[in-house]
């Protein structure tokens, strides 16, 4: 039922026009805010700004699922031994059937 007509208006951060279009005045008469100064990109790289969660930092190196798994040279056997983690050659390395615990040992 509105009467409400799509404008341009000036973008007061980087003076671009932009449509506020009808939709929007809806919704901002409907929330009664004032009508925006700024068009979306500005906005958006406002809110960015000041909101401090920032989702593209995140997603980069993700941990679990697939793990990178390094070869090495397990230190009792002399066979190559993957490890989950860099070998640093101070530590000694097992291959998956040396480093399984000696139990059996124990009664
Ligand atoms: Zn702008
Ligand atoms: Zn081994």
């Amino acid at each position: 039922m509105s009467m409400m007509t799509d404008r341009t208006l000036t973008c007061s951060d980087c003076n671009e026009a932009f449509m506020f279009t009808s939709s929007e005045q809806e919704f901002y008469a409907e929330r009664q805010f004032s009508e925006p100064r700024r068009c979306p990109s500005c906005r958006a790289s406002r809110k960015l700004s000041r909101g401090g969660s920032s989702e593209s930092a995140r997603g980069s190196d993700s941990y679990g699922g697939t793990r990178q798994m390094f070869s090495a040279t397990c230190s009792t056997c002399g066979r190559e031994a993957k490890v989950p983690f860099q070998p640093t050659g101070s530590k000694p390395v097992y291959c998956s059937d040396c480093f399984t615990p000696q139990r059996s040992s124990y009664r």
